[in-house]
């Protein structure tokens, strides 16, 4: 199916919230090819065009195929360069700036930005001193300085992966310790066939974080079966869900977790490209969650690789799943309600969407 009457059009022209924007998949190809001119790095193509022929898709791709796009360019930016994940941050309110958002949360692994020895550094690099912690610290200038310029609010979730359970406990300790300066919550991403065996690190890291007031959200129910998704509400305590789509295929706890309103990060073209749904976008799970009154935002993913903005998940929404005006709205309201700011903040961001939806009268004379 193709989808390329979706693009550039913008179908819900008022201010909205984004929650579910992973950092390392929403970078410009500009700089990806600027820092592995700089570093030395060799990238498969030193052309946008040729860049994104390597790194963005869209047709169907399986997880694999997917996970091994990050492989192409993540060494140009990670392992070392400080400026490079300054600059990705401060980029991403830009880009997110331009497309109506007024609030957004971006997630990332510190791990995999560090010099973790994942991501292998290649042959004419030295390896570097970056910590996790100084990435967090970059991200947060990085976002600092964007929302100055740009006006509109970023903050920050750090990713616990799955595959490595030993990375979790630094990760809450890292949401602990930068709670003031822009680190709002923590997930867990990866391959969801890897579960959480109890007392594993992550459990421990999410137990951690109940217990000391750091928001909680899970990948779960993407490509994952619904016992993901009760694992991440009962085990983890997520209070919110990134993904979700197969939570409905178990009713018992699909009408749970409407009752405990939880809240699901839907991101339409994402789910489409990596097969997580049925590719007949009209049997969509966000229409069963639409007409459910299911609390669920509207978000891209990696718009990088899935080559969109959050224009196509809105036109994708709106042209094959039925979504209008008020329902876009309904969902920008419910992704600021479910949003991991203070209460305070959140208040503030609720006003604002408010009073540009016409549902207030405006305080401003
Ligand atoms: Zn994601």
């Amino acid at each position: 199916m193709a989808h390329n009457s979706t693009n550039n059009v913008q179908i819900f022209n008022k201010p909205r919230v984004e929650l579910h924007l992973h950092l390392d998949g929403a970078i410009k190809p500009e700089t990806i090819l600027y820092f592995g001119k700089k570093r030395g790095i060799k990238l498969p193509a030193d052309s946008v065009e040729g860049l994104m022929s390597y790194v963005g898709y869209d047709e169907p791709r399986n997880l694999t195929e997917f996970l091994e796009i990050f492989s192409y360019y993540m060494p140009a930016i990670a392992s070392g360069d400080r400026d490079a994940v300054r600059r990705i941050a401060y980029e991403l309110v830009e880009m997110k700036a331009k497309e109506g958002v007024i609030y957004f949360e971006a997630r990332y692994s510190p791990h995999l930005f560090a010099n973790s020895n994942v991501i292998p550094i290649p042959w004419n690099q030295k390896p570097g001193d970056l910590t996790p912690d100084e990435v967090v610290h970059l991200v947060n200038q990085g976002f600092q300085e964007g929302e100055k310029h740009f006006k509109i609010k970023a903050r920050s979730i750090l990713c616990c992966m799955r595959h490595i359970p030993g990375w979790s406990t630094e990760i809450v300790s890292l949401c602990k310790k930068y709670r003031n300066e822009g680190v709002v919550g923590m997930d867990l991403a990866g391959d969801e066939s890897l579960n959480c065996k109890l007392n594993s690190g992550h459990c421990t890291a999410y137990e951690e974080a109940f217990k000391s007031g750091i928001h909680r959200t899970v990948h779960a129910g993407e490509v994952g079966p619904s016992t993901v998704v009760k694992e991440a509400v009962d085990v983890l305590k997520a209070e919110r869900i990134g993904h979700g789509y197969h939570t409905i295929d178990d009713f018992c706890l699909y009408k749970r977790l409407l009752k405990l309103n939880i809240h699901f990060e839907i991101c339409p073209w994402s789910s489409y490209l990596t097969g997580a749904c049925d590719p007949d976008l009209m049997k969509h799970p966000a229409i069963r969650f639409r007409e459910d009154k299911a609390n669920y935002s509207l978000n891209t993913d990696d718009p990088l690789i899935f080559k969109s903005t959050l224009d196509k998940d809105y036109c994708i929404a709106s042209k094959y799943m039925g979504f209008t005006e008020d329902d876009f709205m309904e969902a920008n309201i419910n992704g600021a309600r479910s949003c991991f700011l203070p209460d305070k903040e959140k208040e503030e961001l609720l006003l604002t969407l408010y009073e540009a939806y016409g549902m207030v009268q405006s305080t401003v004379c």
